[in-house]
């Protein structure tokens, strides 16, 4: 038997509760049985345990868009027993058994070794949000590799600062030698967001309501996890030739926007999703991570909490309470 959350839609309702599930239950369609050490709460998996948005398809369903453990069987021919893996999306925790749980089984085509030098723990703090903040820092730099740009030759917005992904993209693009400025709707953090390297703070209502198509040209990139009017007034205020990753919705799924800065500036809008990258940029963002990451701010934005607590965090994260990154123990 082992731990874990499990999510079941009864006639009426939606619940998410703490269960013992026998190891004969996990997926048959798996070839990789996981010891989970360490998962995480992302925004979709505060969706996927509250049902605020249909996230989960099939029921019952284990959360857990992530985790990192230990394998303790294999039938795939790239994994052993012993092995140090993690996974990211691939409909885990949606379609698919997720990580908030003590076992996990899933197909090895999924599977990423854990980088040497991370811990699971480590991974986990990263999580999707941190990865994701890789795939959209690492579409900047080609962007800026191929247009010649500098870091600080100019400002990068973040916004959704003291979120998961924000946190992390701030420390990433910091630690590049980049000018960050991050938007945050919760000012009274400041001191916090330039502990991770932002250059400056602004408030979020800057960005937040709707705004003239073209604007004054102030960022050479920027990594939105927003969306919506926010996404609309990066891009009219970005600069010539300048590129903005859009990968988050937490102010909406809408862009009202016009076509001025793409026709008019040549700015980029490159999208970024991380559920289904292809392996080989998975792997590469995790050893970029694995590599660049400064560990004291790693740990600065990670909370840990254990799995009874992951229902509660779920609605903080909704509620946009959650500073930064929650790893969750799973065997606590
Ligand atoms: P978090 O909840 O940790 O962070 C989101 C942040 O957005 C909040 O901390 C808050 O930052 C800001 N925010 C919240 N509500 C609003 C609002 N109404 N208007 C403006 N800003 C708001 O989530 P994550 O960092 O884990 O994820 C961020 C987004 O990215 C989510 O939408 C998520 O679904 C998406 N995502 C997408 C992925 C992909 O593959 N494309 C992968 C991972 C995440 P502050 O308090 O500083 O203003």
């Amino acid at each position: 038997m082992f731990n874990a959350l499990v999510i079941t839609k009864p006639e009426s309702g939606y619940r998410c509760e703490l269960s013992a599930i026998d190891e004969a239950q996990l997926p048959a369609a798996g070839d990789v049985t996981v010891r989970v050490a360490w998962s995480t709460i992302n925004y979709k998996d505060g969706l996927a345990i509250t049902g605020k948005s249909p996230v989960v398809r099939s029921f019952p369903m284990v959360p857990g868009i992530d985790f990192a453990g230990t394998v303790s069987h294999s039938d795939h021919p790239r994994w052993k027993t012993g092995d140090r893996v993690l996974l990211n999306g691939y409909g885990v925790g949606e379609s698919h058994w997720g990580g908030l749980a003590q076992m996990a089984r899933v197909k090895g085509d999924w599977l990423v070794a854990l980088p040497e030098s991370l811990s699971e723990r480590e991974a986990m703090a990263i999580g999707t949000a941190g990865y994701t903040a890789m795939l959209c820092v690492q579409a900047l730099q080609r962007h800026w590799a191929d247009a010649g740009v500098q870091p600080g030759s100019g400002e990068v917005l973040v916004t959704g600062a003291n979120g998961g992904v924000g946190s992390v993209a701030i420390s990433l693009l910091a630690g590049l030698g980049h000018t960050v400025v991050a938007s945050t709707g919760r000012l009274q953090e400041a001191d916090y967001l330039k502990s991770l390297g932002a250059a400056s703070v602004i408030d979020r209502s800057e960005l937040g309501a709707p705004g003239k198509p073209l604007q004054k040209e102030r960022w050479i990139g920027v990594v939105d996890s927003v969306g919506s009017h926010t996404l609309a007034n990066a891009c009219a205020s970005t600069r010539y030739g300048g590129a903005v990753t859009a990968c988050g919705l937490a102010q909406g799924m809408d862009l009202p926007a016009s076509v001025a800065p793409f026709i008019l500036r040549g700015v980029t809008l490159y999208g970024i999703d991380s559920v289904m990258a292809p392996m080989p940029r998975r792997v590469a963002a995790w050893e970029a991570l694995a590599n660049t990451l400064d560990r004291q701010r790693l740990a600065a934005i990670t909370k840990e909490i254990g799995l009874k607590d992951a229902v509660g965090a779920a609605s903080d994260i909704l509620a946009g309470r959650v500073r930064g990154r929650l790893v969750v123990d799973v065997n606590a």
